[in-house]
């Protein structure tokens, strides 16, 4: 038996199949000299609007800044009110509170853990007789499964509120034959090197088909320039994604169908092995998942945890703590009933090894050690 130890994602292995082509990418930027918005970010925004079928893609700095981006593009304000799920990493109520508009909790659901399309109704219901004035949504596709936009798009139309999906976790997955990325009024997504498309360091973007909205993020990315950089026509920010990282994408993107394809079969194994003894991830009818995480429900996590780590299993817990319940964040309000769901979520999940170079042989070894676990 082998003991060499696991990782939770493995990035060696891919840099070690790209060889010398990123090298070369990196290599080539560095003696070009165009650092800052070189011909690398123009042709990867190409290259991912093909990808997805989006319109318009804007390359930016992180994952964060494409979700406030869009948020300051539609002048969100004070008093407005921003629908958010409230099982979900920090970002996507943290960008609604830099505005100073007020993040509504919404609960999600439990065999996707995504937004509860009919919670949201019952929420937004809510916060217009509270005083607050709904504007928008954001759906977010929790571990690379797309939320139910299906559903949840005619709640956001007949309420008049735009939809903006966070697919940090999910850039490359589809619904109904239709890519992330072309969901609603924008699409956000993240190339922290750990999310299924990532470069060497932090990097983001915006997807949409709107022509207006196109224009705003283009010149709010520059410090809301105008003609020309020294024309300021409105307050924006430095979110510009680095040469070096278009060029690391460009590369990555050239393997990312395959990856995907192999993240897809590791997610179909574990389900297989673990069916019989844990709750495993269920993909919706019609979605296709990129496996940004493995996410099991358990009754007893912390044993199953616990003995993974002895073994030499790494798991993570996404996420032990509801926004709502963050210190931060637990002045804004959650919809009707609270978000219950979430609560019980949050003290069930864990997350196994995913990536797409888990051979059979390593994972067959997590497999027989999750397993032991339960049954202890
Ligand atoms: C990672 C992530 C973000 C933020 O992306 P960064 O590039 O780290 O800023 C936003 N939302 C979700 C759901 C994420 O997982």
């Amino acid at each position: 038996m082998t003991t060499a130890p696991i990782p939770f994602i493995d990035l060696k292995t891919q840099r070690a199949r790209m060889g010398s082509a990123v090298d070369e990418a990196i290599l080539k930027v560095v003696n070009h000299g165009a650092y800052i918005m070189g011909p690398e970010v123009t042709e990867l925004e190409r290259q991912l609007s093909a990808f997805c079928g989006a319109r318009h893609t804007l390359t930016c700095a992180n994952g964060t800044d494409a979700l406030a981006l869009v948020l300051m593009a539609k002048g969100v304000k004070p008093g407005d009110a921003v629908f958010v799920p409230a099982f979900t990493f920090v970002a996507t109520a943290e960008v609604v509170a830099w505005v100073g508009a007020t993040a509504v909790f919404v609960d999600v659901l439990e065999d996707s853990f995504n937004m509860d399309p009919a919670h949201l109704a019952r929420s937004i219901a809510w916060a217009r007789e509270a005083g607050l004035n709904p504007v928008g949504v954001i759906p977010v596709d929790l571990f690379g499964q797309p939320a139910d936009y299906t559903a949840i798009m005619p709640v956001a139309e007949v309420n008049g509120l735009w939809l903006m999906s966070d697919a940090a976790q999910s850039f490359g997955a589809k619904l109904h034959n239709r890519s992330v990325g072309t969901y609603g009024l924008a699409t956000s997504t993240s190339f922290f090197p750990a999310k299924p498309l990532g470069c060497y360091g932090d990097g983001g973007a915006v997807f949409t088909d709107d022509d207006e909205l196109i224009e705003i993020l283009r010149s709010l990315r520059i410090h809301g320039q105008g003609r020309d950089k020294y024309e300021n026509v409105r307050i924006g920010i430095n979110g510009r994604l680095d040469t070096i990282q278009a060029a690391v994408l460009l590369e990555k993107l050239k393997i990312f169908p395959d990856e995907i394809e192999a993240r897809d079969r590791v997610a179909q194994r574990y389900n297989e092995a673990l069916a019989d003894v844990a709750v495993v991830p269920r993909v919706s009818a019609g979605a296709t998942s990129v496996w940004a995480q493995y996410t099991l429900l358990l009754e007893d996590r912390n044993k199953v945890a616990a003995a993974c780590q002895k073994a030499g299993v790494p798991t993570a817990i996404y996420y032990p703590i509801p926004l709502s319940h963050q210190e931060g964040y637990k002045h804004f309000p959650s919809g009707p009933g609270g978000v219950p769901m979430s609560e019980k979520l949050a003290g069930k999940v864990l997350s196994l090894p995913m990536h797409p170079y888990l051979g059979t042989d390593v994972q067959d070894r997590i497999i027989d050690v999750v397993r032991a676990a339960i049954a202890s």
